[in-house]
């Protein structure tokens, strides 16, 4: 079977799905397609993020819980950030990526779940379409634009040679489990040897009696399965774990996130890059929901504003310029915070976190979401009394 698009979208993650809000609320002919039974079937995230961004792009407060205090755990340290009020969130992944969906069908974009991107077509350089399997049979798209939005696997990007395959990068594994007693305001991350190799472990809280406990560990700096990790902690229950009570696993939770930057190049002819698959995810806490709205929207409109010329590289040229102003010089200075975090020992963690202590909750927000402004960081340098603070600001103020 053949049919004719103007954009065609793989995968109905968050870019995806923003990707053909705002192509077809543009006025392009969209259709995207999903490899999964149904959109957010199969969850690969743990959901944290910031009101404020929520708010900004539109998601209704419905789809989270709000996070007030941040807390975080080393072998022997333990700091507690309390905030005035609620700044960050934990979304429902499923009911926040199902109104993405609800809102790209609402404005006429043609979605199609169980459905396969299995290769690009080309015409000359350019790329000019898909090969999909779905449960109608082999379909082949010819559009004039390709948006690849297939998270960490960068499916479309690799088979037309654009992209390599991710060096390095993160993998998680979370149960969302009911508990007795959870704190609903409060996140906690842990580090150090018992919680990850290389990495960290979470309790994110739903309400106060659900939560997503998980491990994440980088490759390749470990080859530990996150998995393994995570049934030990349920076993051992560790600080903050043991406090939880009674824990009933209910949902497995399993995925990947490149963890090196940003690509050197998100467009080609016929062919743009978004999301996980173009690397735009803040390396500090492997968070990228909120770039992969927000560049989503962005591809989708330049990529619809394109297609009267053609959507060569030139013209979507505009898509890459705005995003990488927006973000590519925070991606590289948290880079060199993570290098710093990679290989530290136990004892050493226990005193990086007492940094986090004399921070107020603002300025810890904006050094955890990697929103570095030089004035910003110049100022935490100047006035921070430990000498391993001031040794980690100017770090990210030489990025
Ligand atoms: C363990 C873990 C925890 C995380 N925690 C957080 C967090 O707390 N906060 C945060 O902001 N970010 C977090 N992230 C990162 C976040 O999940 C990603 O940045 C975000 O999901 C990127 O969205 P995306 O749409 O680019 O990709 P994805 O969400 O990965 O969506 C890609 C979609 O494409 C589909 N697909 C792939 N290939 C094909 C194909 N060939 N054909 C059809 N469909 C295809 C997939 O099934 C998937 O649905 C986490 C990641 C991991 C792995």
């Amino acid at each position: 079977m053949e049919a004719q698009y103007d954009i065609a979208i793989v995968g109905g993650g968050p870019a995806g799905l923003s990707a053909a809000y705002s192509a077809a609320r543009s006025g392009a002919k969209v259709i995207l397609f999903e490899k999964d039974e149904a959109i957010a079937h199969n969850i690969r995230t743990s959901g944290v993020t910031w009101i404020d961004s929520m708010d900004n792009l539109g998601i209704p407060s419905q789809y989270y819980n709000p996070i007030q205090n941040y807390r975080f755990i080393s072998p022997a340290n333990d700091v507690l950030i309390s905030g005035d009020v609620a700044k960050s969130c934990v979304l429902d992944v499923r009911g926040a990526y199902q109104y993405l969906a609800m809102l790209a069908a609402k404005e006429g974009a043609h979605i199609m779940v169980r459905s396969n991107v299995t290769n690009i077509l080309r015409v000359g350089d350019a790329v000019a379409g898909i090969k999909v399997n779905t449960p109608k049979g082999e379909i082949v798209v010819n559009c004039t634009l390709v948006i690849d939005a297939s998270g960490f696997s960068s499916s479309a990007g690799r088979k037309a040679g654009m992209v390599p395959e991710w060096r390095r990068y993160g993998v998680g594994a979370e149960y969302e489990c009911y508990c007795d007693n959870a704190d609903s305001s409060t996140w906690t991350l842990m580090v150090g040897q018992q919680y990850s190799e290389a990495g960290y472990a979470w309790v994110f809280p739903l309400s106060g009696n659900r939560v997503r406990i998980g491990v994440g560990i980088g490759r390749p700096d470990s080859n530990v399965d996150p998995l393994d990790k995570l049934h030990s902690l349920m076993e051992n229950r560790p600080k903050p774990v043991g406090s939880l009570g009674k824990i009933q696993p209910l949902e497995l939770h399993y995925g990947f996130i490149p963890n090196e930057g940003v690509r050197k190049s998100t467009v080609a002819d016929g062919l743009l890059l978004v999301g996980d698959a173009a690397g735009q995810s803040n390396p500090l806490v492997l968070e990228g929901i909120r770039y992969a709205i927000e560049f989503g929207r962005l591809a989708g409109r330049v990529g619809a504003e394109s297609l009267s010329t053609g959507s060569t590289k030139g013209s979507l040229a505009e898509y890459e310029k705005i995003w990488r102003e927006k973000v590519e010089s925070k991606i590289t200075s948290a880079l060199k915070v993570q290098s710093r975090w990679i290989g530290l020992t136990d004892e050493q963690w226990d005193k990086e976190i007492e940094i986090l202590r004399d921070m107020t909750a603002d300025e810890f927000l904006d050094f955890i979401k990697a929103d570095f402004t030089a004035g910003k960081m110049m100022k935490l340098a100047l006035h921070h009394p430990k000498l391993a603070a001031r040794q980690l600001f100017n770090i990210i103020m030489k990025g």
